[in-house]
């Protein structure tokens, strides 16, 4: 059930934002879901049309999945796994124990497996667009 407190949180950060910036009506929302979350989205949307307050009825949710980005400790050399390397076991591992990623996957220019995991968790507001009046 974790979707509906991911999607309390994201409400209360539109409506953060909308007090923040006077915006009475919001028409759209931009919503970044990281690749390694794991989330199921039908739930995730659901739970975000119910839990939304009067002045966020009629807007459009966007979501963007981002993939996943991998920085080397040792070069500093950035990649993204393959889709083929994130298979559930790899996923799993990244998500709840990321030392148990460094089994699965290394660098692919110096083999290192010290390497920091940034891009591919969690979910966040990328934007939230509205009308002041
Ligand atoms: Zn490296």
């Amino acid at each position: 059930m974790h979707e509906w407190a991911l999607a309390e949180a994201l409400i209360s950060a539109v409506i953060k934002i909308s007090e923040k910036e006077g915006l009475r009506k919001i028409s759209e929302v931009g919503v970044g879901i990281g690749e390694l979350q794991d989330i199921d989205l039908e739930i995730f949307k659901f739970a975000l049309m119910q839990l939304r307050p009067d002045h966020l009825k009629d807007a459009e949710f966007e979501f963007r999945m981002v993939e996943t980005k991998l920085k080397c400790r040792v070069c500093g050399h950035e990649w993204s796994p393959r889709k083929d390397e994130l298979d559930e076991g790899v996923r799993e591992a990244i998500h709840f124990i990321p030392e148990l990623t460094h089994a699965y996957l290394r660098c692919p220019r110096c083999g290192s497996v010290d390497f920091d995991v940034i891009n591919g968790r969690g979910v966040w507001l990328e934007y939230v667009r509205g009308k002041r009046y």
